[in-house]
């Protein structure tokens, strides 16, 4: 950690997802100074995808420096299965990645220090340290989405686990007769929580009547509105949640529980119903704080930075200010 931190000193910092990339110069106290969209393109194959991720990095640190800005590490986040000391990307199903040493390819090609992150664990620490839960030490961050993962944050650091697998919170069995999730066995929670699968149960209970595919969002307004089918689909969900919620509850005994990824986005008709089912099922447990993301879809990117600020021992107490 450092006291002093030069004001023109930025990270170059990557978020890698299976659509698009969000990148960004961020600053040490954590101020994104530019930021950058870029279309991911996986279609092209993995080695297309490390081209275009190298040439925006080098991009973003030319850019930079044309500012008269020091960029001084870079962080890239990316999903799937990260070995983050090693640097490798070892597998990503949207991104295809199988092993690719994206760390030290970056290195090569930028001269600067690079860390290489899990997208939901670096989305976590950017929540934690400077999103909504801020000035808490110990937050879960669940990202809902597709599927359904988690990070574990303890003051300011996102547990990455033996097997580089932790936070996999989607995959807690909570329904043993439930539909099969991707994973291949049936019950998992994302299998009944994720917005994949709530859209996906509100067209099979809808069968002919349904009309065109309903994302979990229009599932949420429906079950506002009073339509009982949608009411029933969504508190299924919210009770699947409530399960996965408690049983992290009871592992890491957190102060904040902070929910992300897109279904987050439902906004009370999710926090409210999740809140009382989650306070159901506390016994001993202290009830967690139960709150929506702040850093948007931000998130990633601001996690990588910290992620690469704090490898190189820089740490400006992003929380002071
Ligand atoms: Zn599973």
């Amino acid at each position: 950690m450092s006291d002093a931190v030069d004001a023109d000193q930025v990270v170059v910092a990557l978020d890698v997802g299976g659509t698009g990339m969000k990148c960004a110069l961020v600053r040490p106290d954590g101020v994104t100074v530019r930021t950058e969209r870029h279309p991911t393109n996986a279609s092209r194959g993995p080695t297309a995808v490390v081209g275009t991720i190298l040439d925006v990095a080098e991009g973003l640190a030319e850019k930079a420096r044309a500012d008269g800005l020091t960029p001084i590490a870079v962080g890239i986040a990316v999903p799937g299965v990260v070995d983050e000391a090693r640097g490798v990307a070892v597998w990503s199903a949207n991104v295809g990645f199988r092993d690719v040493p994206l760390r030290g390819l970056a290195v090569r090609r930028l001269g600067l220090p690079t860390t290489l992150g899990h997208d939901v664990r670096v989305g976590g620490l950017a929540e934690a340290r400077l999103g909504a839960g801020r000035g808490t030490g110990h937050v879960l961050f669940v990202a809902i989405g597709t599927g359904i993962a988690a990070a574990h944050v303890v003051d300011g650091r996102a547990a990455v686990g033996a097997h580089d697998a932790a936070g996999e919170i989607g995959h807690i069995l909570v329904r043993p007769d439930g539909p099969r999730c991707g994973c291949g066995r049936p019950g998992c929670l994302e299998a009944i929580a994720s917005a994949s699968a709530i859209g996906r149960r509100y067209a099979e209970l809808a069968g002919a009547t349904a009309d065109a595919p309903v994302t979990a969002a229009e599932v949420a307004e429906r079950a506002a509105a009073g339509e009982p089918l949608a009411g029933e689909v969504w508190q299924e969900a919210v009770e699947a949640l409530a399960d996965g919620l408690a049983t992290g509850q009871a592992l890491y005994d957190v102060a904040t529980i902070v929910l992300g990824g897109g279904l987050a986005q439902a906004g009370d008709r999710l926090l409210t119903p999740l809140r009382a089912a989650l306070h159901e099922r506390m016994t001993f447990h202290r009830e967690p704080r139960l709150v929506a993301a702040a850093l948007g879809d931000e998130a990633g990117c601001l996690g990588a930075a910290l992620l690469a600020l704090d490898a190189v021992g820089v740490r400006d107490h992003q929380e002071k200010r």
